[in-house]
């Protein structure tokens, strides 16, 4: 998903020599894009903690989410240790399962739920709810209520109505919810225009330039059912360096202070949002988390002090970052076409038994992926491949432009890594193909059914035949 300015994507380049040259080796796996437990055995085949994936694919079919559960363990550890004394909300809207609330948990982190729905299922993980953040811009009167009712930690506030809405709820429900406000802070990250959420025209928070926010705080600030904890912000995704933090921190602070000056409060906590990104191809260069952590501390102490105000308590909420490099999908290859381009280039069209329906991010964001055979060995030479899936759609593309061996061929499983963000998460029903399995493994358990194959009797239980 790095950012394709105007112009050809390197793909269309081909005919003028000018696409990135093959990998050395189409065999070996690039470490920071594959999951921890990821090996290639000396048979061939890739294991995940020791589990060959073609058995795997065998037991529980194809297309298949293997996820890795001791790599997101880690991650989140990572995570954790490096934000020590801040705040780590898993974004859960990246990826949710009940099993993997209960790691996230027990890891020690916080969770961000957008919807009824994400919340139901901290729920059923018996999360726990003081540690739980409720996102989203149009939350109905329903959600909320149940929110408030559950004991949700906070409630992230986008728009007036929802403060009106939100101080009835706290009221009949007696208690007292403690609310952040979020904030447009016209930051426009790096990454794909459709996932920069800073920016001043769009729909989230209240914009800090118009003075929006500035209302909505002191509007908070008259509601006795209300407590307000902080401001909240979050300028996109798969974001690779700090500086649209450190702008982020900047103009946040400084509504901080803004705060402090005309309600004598300095609220306690600053959330700077998710968005950190990962490596989904072998070029891409995240930074460490704990050079993360350490640059947002440094830019929130600095802020501060400009303002000689109490450093208020950090907080992120990573989504890709955690579960993102922990996952991958499998498909089987089911026909291999090779299709003319100009200058006497051919491009192999590799179709797989799935697609956009349980990847959307190549036709929304246009992202790049890494795949590889995943049962054998290969020596043949690399041949430039279009991975696609089997849905009636030219769009429909999985990795647009991938080195494979040139004697792939049908049956042959492949594997693409990084696709525990916003696949499975965003996966449709589209052409009645059911939603894939999400099978965990670690090192001491597992293979264990997270979520279970979506079939066709389950699609078809919702048509009423009316
Ligand atoms: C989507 C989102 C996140 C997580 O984003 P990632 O890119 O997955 O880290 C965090 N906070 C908010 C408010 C979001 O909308």
């Amino acid at each position: 998903m790095r950012p394709h300015p105007a112009g050809p994507r390197h793909g269309d380049l081909v005919g003028d020599g000018l696409l990135a040259a093959p990998p050395a080796d189409l065999n070996a796996l690039s470490s920071h894009v594959w999951p921890e437990g990821m090996r290639r055995a000396t048979s061939g085949e890739l294991r995940l903690h020791d589990r060959p994936v073609p058995e795997l694919a065998r037991s529980f079919g194809t297309p298949l989410f293997l996820l890795d559960e001791d790599d997101f363990r880690q991650r989140s550890r990572e995570y954790a240790q490096a934000f020590d004394g801040a705040e780590v909300y898993y974004a859960s809207k990246a990826f949710s399962s009940v099993a993997l609330l209960r790691w996230v948990a027990e890891e020690g982190l916080g969770l961000d739920v957008a919807t009824g729905g994400e919340l139901a299922v901290a729920e059923r993980a018996e999360f726990p709810m003081e540690r739980v953040l409720f996102h989203g811009n149009n939350k109905s009167v329903d959600e909320l209520t149940h929110a408030v009712e559950l004991g949700v930690g906070r409630v992230v506030i986008d728009s007036t109505e929802e403060i009106r809405r939100l101080a009835r709820c706290a009221e009949e429900a007696g208690i007292r919810q403690r609310v952040l406000v979020r904030v447009t802070v016209g930051v426009e990250a790096h990454t794909h225009e459709f996932i920069a959420t800073a920016h001043e025209d769009q729909k989230f928070g209240f914009s800090l330039a118009s003075g929006a926010a500035a209302r909505a705080v002191e509007l908070v600030l008259l509601q006795p059912s209300l407590e307000l904890v902080g401001i909240h912000s979050h300028i996109g995704s798969q974001i690779f360096d700090t500086s649209g933090f450190e702008v982020a921190a900047h103009r946040s602070v400084e509504l901080l202070a803004e705060v402090r000056a005309r309600h004598g409060v300095e609220l306690p906590e600053l959330n700077l949002g998710g968005g950190l990104g990962i490596a989904y191809v072998h070029s891409d260069d995240p930074i460490a988390t704990s050079d993360v952590a350490s640059n947002l501390r440094a830019i929130l102490e600095r802020e501060c002090r400009a303002y000689e105000l109490t450093v208020p308590r950090l907080a992120v909420e990573p989504g890709r970052a955690l579960v993102g490099p922990s996952m991958v999908t499998v498909y089987q290859v089911g026909t291999v076409k090779q299709v003319a381009l100009d200058a006497g280039a051919s491009r192999a069209y590799v179709s797989v038994d799935g697609g956009m329906s349980d990847n959307p991010r190549t036709a929304l964001y246009d992202a790049d992926y890494t795949v590889v055979v995943a049962e054998r060995h290969s020596d043949a030479p690399p041949m430039l491949a279009r991975v696609v899936g089997k849905h009636c759609e030219s769009g429909d593309i999985v990795v647009r432009d991938a080195w494979l061996p040139e004697d792939v061929r049908a049956d042959d499983l492949l594997a693409v890594a990084a696709t525990g963000a916003y696949c499975r998460s965003m996966a449709s029903t589209y052409n009645l193909l059911g939603r894939p399995p999400v099978v965990a493994v670690s090192a001491s358990d597992g293979p264990r059914v997270l979520i279970r194959r979506e079939t066709v009797a389950d699609l078809l239980a919702l048509d009423t035949s009316a």
